[in-house]
């Protein structure tokens, strides 16, 4: 058996971050950033006003209530054509340009309208008063994102703010993904004896759309040489990776294994983890061939520790896993010593003490795909005897954590 953490470097020394090209911010949600964006104009590019109101010169409001002379209206989108002198105020609505001479703005719920051109201020205002300066968000030369950042819905508004239409960021993975077995059978038809439908297939496309990447059904070859080989080939000509689950273990008929040492430089692991202990890695034509384990459980672990971060790291990524927290685990994780690491498969929730907190999900057979589904959290169990209730242990949150806590507000 080789360690979990020797089969990862064998794998990730493999898959090497792909190179930048450029991306359109409309396709780089997700992506990593290669480049510092540094801003070539101000955002705002004007100042202008946070309130609807009316542009003042703040000298002018001092021992308010005063009464001032509307000079015009300016709306958004609109440039101002007069200059508000003393003893003036022009009508002013949100995200309009301060006119020249206005230096601050009264927001219209302190004034009063005497008549058609005049309006009494209520309040003395000091200078800046709602006023959003030119720049006051991002400013000329200011390193806006840095190489690395991975783009989120706020740094593609960021772009978008500053006119940028395209960045240069590593580009999404093609990832193909073939199912292997007699057994299997695709959809909903009727089953004839020994055969099981194929759920690794769609678990893989999914987990692989949900890392980032451009996914490509490749799917069932039965259990023949030609059948897998032919699959293989046509994902590594068509894709920049290749999941195959099935044909890994100790069997006669586990082909995969046979296959990438065959056409690739590939190499079989037993690693020292329960589930998801037997692996295959090939590079084939260069491009990595990942033989996941058949069980359903298996397949998704195996992802999850060998799986996505090297399709991470092949996109730039500097963080390669999910998040890992100390939980408590509320009724223990008992377990039995083999050698091995167990993942277990439990339900994470963020407690009210502010802790995270476990239980088994259900039945931890690789095949019991059930309690995977309902797990949101794989629970790291060093070899040994496990965890006792209210124990502490280590999970790898696979999904959002749920709180037992709401919004900190006023219930309605
Ligand atoms: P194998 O790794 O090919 O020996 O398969 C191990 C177990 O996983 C067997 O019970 C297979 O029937 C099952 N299995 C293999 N591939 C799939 C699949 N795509 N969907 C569901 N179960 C599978
Ligand atoms: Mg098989």
């Amino acid at each position: 058996m080789v360690s979990l953490g020797s089969a990862r470097r064998h794998v990730l020394d493999r898959v090497p971050a792909r190179q930048p090209v450029p991306v359109t911010v409309a396709d780089a949600l997700g992506l990593v950033l290669a480049e510092d964006v540094v801003a070539a104009e101000q955002v705002p590019p004007f100042a202008n006003t946070a309130m609807d109101g009316f542009a003042v010169r703040a000298a002018d409001t001092a021992g308010a209530p005063v009464e001032l002379a509307i000079v015009e209206t300016i709306a958004a989108g609109h440039a101002p054509t007069s200059a508000v002198g003393p003893g003036q105020a022009s009508r002013i609505f949100t995200g309009a340009p301060i006119p020249e001479g206005a230096d601050a703005v009264v927001m219209v719920e302190r004034t009063e309208l005497v008549d058609e051109g005049h309006v009494r201020v209520q309040v003395e205002v000091p200078t800046g008063n709602h006023v959003r300066p030119a720049g006051d968000d991002l400013d000329v030369g200011a390193v806006v994102l840095a190489a690395g950042e991975v783009l989120s819905a706020a740094h593609l508004g960021v772009l978008s703010s500053l006119g940028v239409e395209s960045v240069l960021a590593h580009p999404r993975l093609r990832v193909g993904v073939v199912s292997t077995g007699d057994e299997l059978v695709e959809g909903g038809r009727e089953l004839a004896p020994g055969q099981i439908r194929d759920s690794n297939r769609r678990t893989l496309l999914a987990l692989a759309a949900d890392a980032g990447c451009d996914v490509v059904d490749l799917g069932i070859a039965p259990d023949t040489e030609e059948a897998i080989t032919a699959s293989i080939r046509r994902g590594v000509a068509e894709c920049d990776a290749v999941l195959t689950s099935g044909g890994v273990s100790m069997g006669d008929i586990d082909l995969v294994k046979v296959i990438l040492d065959r056409i690739g430089d590939m190499r079989w692991m037993q690693i020292d983890i329960k589930p998801a202990k037997p692996f295959a890695f090939g590079l084939v034509d260069g491009v990595p061939v990942f033989g996941f384990p058949g069980n359903p459980v298996s397949s998704m672990v195996s992802f999850e520790l060998l799986g996505r971060p090297a399709l991470r790291q092949a996109m730039g990524h500097g963080a390669l896993d999910r998040p890992i927290v100390r939980a408590v685990a509320d009724d223990g994780l008992p377990r039995r010593s083999d050698g091995k690491t167990h993942f277990a498969r439990v339900v994470a929730r963020h407690g009210v003490d502010g802790r995270v907190h476990v239980v088994t999900s259900g039945g931890q057979g690789s095949h019991q795909l059930g309690a995977m589904a309902a797990a949101n959290a794989l629970a790291v169990l060093p070899d040994g005897d496990g965890v006792g209730p209210g124990g502490d242990v280590d999970v790898l949150l696979l999904g959002d954590v749920p709180s037992d806590a709401g919004l900190p507000i006023d219930p309605a």
